[in-house]
């Protein structure tokens, strides 16, 4: 039966390099299977889950512009491919038994349900997970600001965010056999020097309002499951 948690209602955020597993574009199936799998083993402790996807595996919209293209329009692009991304994983999680809705800042009612916070509300209350699709519907955004504002919205106690190492550290741990993880680390500390835990106005945001973020690998099977029992190595932002 399922461990116990002081959790009841967290905002995931995993880029969507996440769903790509080794390949270069896209999303690999059998990398989002996993991370479904993941998803649900916190699903069954009974924890109300929110998520955001990003779209870094298909487009990114600085990308697009730096080769020429329109600013906002390459943005919105950036922002169509986390709906992809969304739609993949809500087909991976319903297919182990989880009911979930994805829900989209911008528009598109044949695809996914329009953003309306207490109807947002209500689904995490029945347990439905609630993927948040299309960042925050505006340009100039990313997928690490949308995570946070949804994250407020929602009264999510914590961002969980997944990445490839198991937390914050003061230097690349790919490069430095001697770099050192932080247990804890205050928003200011990874402002003033430029610690890669999410962009600036993510973290200005989550600060601002008290929304503490975990870092934590998501490469380490359970590893979400164990750090929401309390267990495995993380940083917390606070
Ligand atoms: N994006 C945007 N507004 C938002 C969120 C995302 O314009 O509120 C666009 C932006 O172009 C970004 C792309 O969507 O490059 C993909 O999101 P992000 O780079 O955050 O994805 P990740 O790096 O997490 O995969």
């Amino acid at each position: 039966e399922s461990e116990k948690t002081a959790y009841k209602r967290v905002m995931l955020k995993i880029s969507g390099e996440a769903l790509m597993g080794d390949t270069s574009f896209g999303l690999h199936p059998p990398t989002v299977q996993r991370v479904a799998r993941e998803v649900k083993s916190v699903h069954d402790m009974g924890v109300e889950i929110c998520m955001v996807i990003g779209g870094g595996n298909i487009f990114r919209g600085l990308q697009g512009s730096a080769q020429g293209m329109e600013r906002t329009t390459a943005d919105y692009m950036g922002m169509l491919a986390t709906v992809m991304n969304a739609l993949a994983m809500q087909s991976a999680l319903e297919e182990l038994g989880i009911h979930t809705r994805v829900i989209s800042a911008i528009t598109m009612n044949e695809v996914a349900e329009p953003y309306i916070r207490r109807r947002a509300v209500r689904h995490l209350e029945k347990k439905r997970v609630c993927i948040f699709a299309a960042g925050t519907g505006n340009p100039y955004f990313t997928t690490d600001t949308a995570a946070t504002l949804r994250a407020n919205e929602m009264n999510c106690e914590a961002i969980f965010k997944g990445t490839k190492v198991d937390g914050v550290y003061d230097k690349d741990p790919a490069k430095h056999s001697d770099a050192k993880r932080y247990e804890e680390v205050s928003y200011d500390e990874v402002l003033q020097q430029h610690l890669g835990v999410m962009d600036a106005s993510a973290i200005a945001l989550a600060r601002d309002n008290d929304l503490p973020i975990i870092v934590f690998s998501l490469d380490e099977p359970g590893g979400f499951r164990g750090i929401l029992a309390g267990e495995g190595t993380y940083t917390i932002v606070q």
